[in-house]
C-alpha cells in the first residue's frame, strides 16, 4: 500500500501486516449509537473504517451500540442505515451490541468468579464522592469485599427482576487507587426498566458502554478499533476487561481526533435540541450537518468523501473551516452538475419587436466543459422574465447589466435593448419594454460590444417553483463555546422565494436532481415537499464563497 496517502492509522497496520499479526487480517467497524441521526463527523469514522477495510481486503461491520434503550428506536437505526449506505458504503454484517447481551452477561459472571466484579449498593451520589479526584484516590465502597457466592446470588437476582432500578450496580473490581479515574471500580452494569427496541422487555440489567464495546469488537474479530481520542483514557479499561475473560481475540483500540467544524454542530444531543425545539425542520433539514440534511440540500456523496479524505486523519484536536466542505460541495457540482435556468426574483421583460405567437426551441449546452452532457431546448418568446437585480434605474458604477436605454445579452439568445421602464402606483418597476436585434441570435452584433449577459425564462413556458434559499444554520464559528449554542443560530438561515420560475426542461427530472442555476447558484430538487405543478428547490451551496462579504 506504498502508494496510499499515509496516515498513523495506516503505518500501525502496515506494521501489524509485516509482523502477520491477526494472520494479516484487517477487520474495522462502525459502531453508532442508534439515538439520533449520523452527522459530518460520523462521515469521518465511516469513511475511515470502511475506507481501511477496502484498501487492506478487509472487512468492515456495521455495529449498533445499542445498549442505552431510553435514547435509541428503530427509526434512528433505519436512518443510520441509509445514510451509511448512501454515503455509498456496504458493511461485511449488521450486528447490534444487544445481539450479545447473553454473551455479556456470562462474561460479567466469569468476572464475578474470578473475584473481579461485585455488587454495589452505593447511590450514584455515594459513588461519586467515593470517586476521589485526580491528585487524591477514591474511597473504597464497604462492598466491595462482598464474598464472590453473594455477588453470584445478588447479580442472579438483579437479573431476574429481583430489585428496584438503581438499587445495586455491578462494578469492575480493579483499583479504587489508580491514577486513571476510569479505572476506579467503574460501573459495568445498572437495573434499568427499559424496553429495549430489540430484545423487548427481556432484560432489566444493562451493560455499560466500555464494557459493552470492547467484548463486541472481540467477538466480532475486529482487529483495529478505531475510536475518536476522548476514548484515550478509556482503552486501559477495554484492555483490562479483554485480559481478564476467556475470550480469543484481543482489538487494538487506536484513537484519532474528532472532526469539529466552524460554524457548525457535532453532537446528537444537540443536534436532537434543534429539532426537538423546531429551531430547524427537522434532522433532515438542509441546514443540518447531518448526513440526512447534507443529501436533502443537494450534497453528493462524493463530496462528502473528498472532504473526508482531505481533512486526514490525525493524533490532534483542530478545528475544519466550513469554506473546505463547502469547497468540495462546489468542486463536485461545478463539474457534474448540469445548467440550467431559473429566475428567482422575476421581473417581466416585453420584446416589442418580437412576433405575438412565435416560439423558438433554442438549443442549450448543459454543461460549458462537457459537451457529453448534451443539450436542451429552451423556449424563447416574446414575453419573458429576468431577475429583478438584473436591471437598476440607476446603476452603480460599472454595472454591466440591462440599464434604460442599454443592451444586454440574453444567454444563448438574443441581443436586447430596454426602451422603456413600467411602474405601478408605488412607483415599483413591474414591466421592461425591450427591442431585440434579430442578427444576434449566437453572433455578436456589428459595431458594438454589449458586455453583460443575463438569464431569464418565458414566462408562457418556464414552471413556477418555490426556491428555499439556505445559508449557515450558526452565524458565528463555534456556536459551542457559547453558554448557550443556540444564541449562535443565524436568524437568516432561510428564505423562501414563492414566485420563482424554472425553465420548461426541469419538469421532468427525478427528485434530489442537482443543477447549476446559472449565475445564481447550485440547487437540489427536494425529494419530499415538491409536488408535480410546483417543484420545491433548495439551494446547495452559492456559486462562490460569499460568507461574511
Ligand atoms: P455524538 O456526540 O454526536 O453523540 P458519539 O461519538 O457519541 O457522537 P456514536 O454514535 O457513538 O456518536 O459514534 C459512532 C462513531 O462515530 C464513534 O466511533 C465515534 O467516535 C465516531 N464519531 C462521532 N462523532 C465524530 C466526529 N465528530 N468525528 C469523528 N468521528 C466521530
Ligand atoms: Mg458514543
Ligand atoms: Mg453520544
Amino acid at each position: 500500500n506504498e502508494t496510499l496517502p499515509s496516515n498513523f492509522i495506516r503505518q500501525i497496520i502496515n506494521n501489524d501486516l509485516k509482523q502477520n499479526k491477526n494472520n494479516g487480517k484487517v477487520a474495522t467497524r462502525f459502531p453508532p449509537e442508534p439515538n439520533g441521526y449520523l452527522h459530518i463527523g460520523h462521515a469521518k469514522s465511516i469513511c475511515l473504517n470502511f475506507g481501511i477495510a477496502a484498501e487492506y481486503q478487509g472487512t468492515c461491520n456495521l455495529r449498533f451500540d445499542d445498549t442505552n434503550p431510553e435514547k435509541e428506536s428503530v427509526e434512528y437505526m433505519e436512518a443510520i442505515e441509509r445514510d451509511v449506505s448512501w454515503l455509498g458504503f456496504q458493511w461485511h454484517e449488521l450486528r447490534h451490541a444487544s445481539d450479545y447481551f447473553e454473551q455479556l452477561y456470562d462474561y460479567a459472571v466469569e468476572l464475578i468468579q474470578k473475584g473481579l466484579a461485585y455488587v454495589d449498593s452505593s447511590t450514584p451520589e455515594q459513588m461519586r464522592q467515593n470517586r476521589g479526584t485526580l491528585t487524591e484516590p477514591g474511597k473504597e465502597s464497604p462492598d466491595r469485599s462482598r464474598s464472590i457466592e453473594e455477588n453470584l446470588d445478588l447479580f442472579t437476582r438483579m437479573r431476574a427482576g429481583e430489585f428496584a432500578d438503581g438499587q445495586y450496580v455491578l462494578r469492575a473490581k480493579i483499583d479504587m487507587a489508580s491514577s486513571n479515574i476510569n479505572m476506579r471500580d467503574p460501573v459495568i452494569y445498572r437495573i434499568r426498566r427499559v424496553h429495549h427496541h430489540r430484545t423487548g422487555n427481556q432484560w432489566c440489567v444493562y451493560p455499560m458502554y466500555d464494557y459493552t464495546h470492547c467484548i463486541s469488537d472481540a467477538i466480532e474479530g475486529i482487529t483495529h478499533s478505531l475510536c475518536t481520542l476522548e476514548f484515550e483514557d478509556h482503552r486501559p479499561l477495554y484492555d483490562w476487561v479483554l485480559d481478564n475473560i476467556t475470550i480469543p481475540c484481543h482489538p487494538q483500540q487506536i484513537e484519532f481526533a474528532r472532526l469539529q467544524l466552524e460554524y457548525s454542530i457535532v453532537s446528537k444531543r444537540k443536534l436532537n435540541q434543534l429539532v426537538i425545539e423546531k429551531h430547524v425542520g427537522g434532522w433532515d433539514d438542509p441546514r443540518m450537518p447531518t448526513l440526512a440534511g447534507l443529501r436533502r440540500a443537494g450534497v453528493t456523496p462524493a463530496a462528502i468523501r473528498d472532504f473526508c479524505e482531505r481533512i486526514g486523519i490525525t493524533k490532534k484536536d483542530s478545528w475544519i473551516e466550513m469554506a473546505v466542505l463547502e469547497n468540495c460541495i462546489r468542486e463536485d457540482l461545478n463539474e457534474n452538475a448540469p445548467r440550467a435556468m431559473a429566475v428567482l426574483r422575476p421581473l417581466k421583460l416585453i420584446i416589442d419587436n418580437y412576433p405575438d405567437d412565435k416560439v423558438e426551441a433554442l438549443e442549450l449546452g448543459n454543461h460549458p466543459q462537457k459537451p457529453e452532457l448534451g443539450t436542451r431546448k429552451v423556449e424563447f418568446s416574446k414575453v419573458l422574465y429576468i431577475e429583478q437585480d438584473d436591471f437598476a434605474e440607476n446603476p452603480p458604477p460599472k454595472y454591466k447589466r440591462l440599464v434604460e436605454g442599454g443592451e444586454v445579452r440574453l444567454r444563448g439568445a438574443y441581443v436586447i435593448r430596454c426602451n422603456r421602464i413600467v411602474k405601478d402606483e408605488n412607483e415599483s418597476i413591474i414591466e421592461l419594454h425591450c427591442s431585440y436585434d434579430p442578427d444576434t441570435l449566437g453572433k455578436n452584433p456589428e459595431g458594438r460590444k454589449v458586455k453583460g449577459v443575463i438569464h431569464w425564462v418565458s414566462e408562457r413556458h418556464s414552471v413556477p417553483a418555490e426556491i428555499r434559499l439556505y445559508d449557515r444554520l450558526f452565524s458565528q464559528p463555534n456556536p459551542d463555546s457559547l453558554d448557550n449554542f443556540l444564541d449562535a443560530l443565524n436568524p437568516d438561515s432561510l428564505e423562501i422565494l414563492t414566485e420563482s420560475r424554472v425553465e420548461s426542461s426541469l419538469t421532468d427530472a427525478p427528485p434530489e436532481s442537482r443543477f447549476q442555476f446559472e449565475r445564481m447558484g447550485y440547487f437540489c430538487l427536494d425529494a419530499i415537499d415538491s409536488t408535480p405543478g410546483k417543484p420545491v428547490f433548495n439551494r446547495t451551496v452559492t456559486l462562490r464563497d460569499t460568507w461574511g462579504k
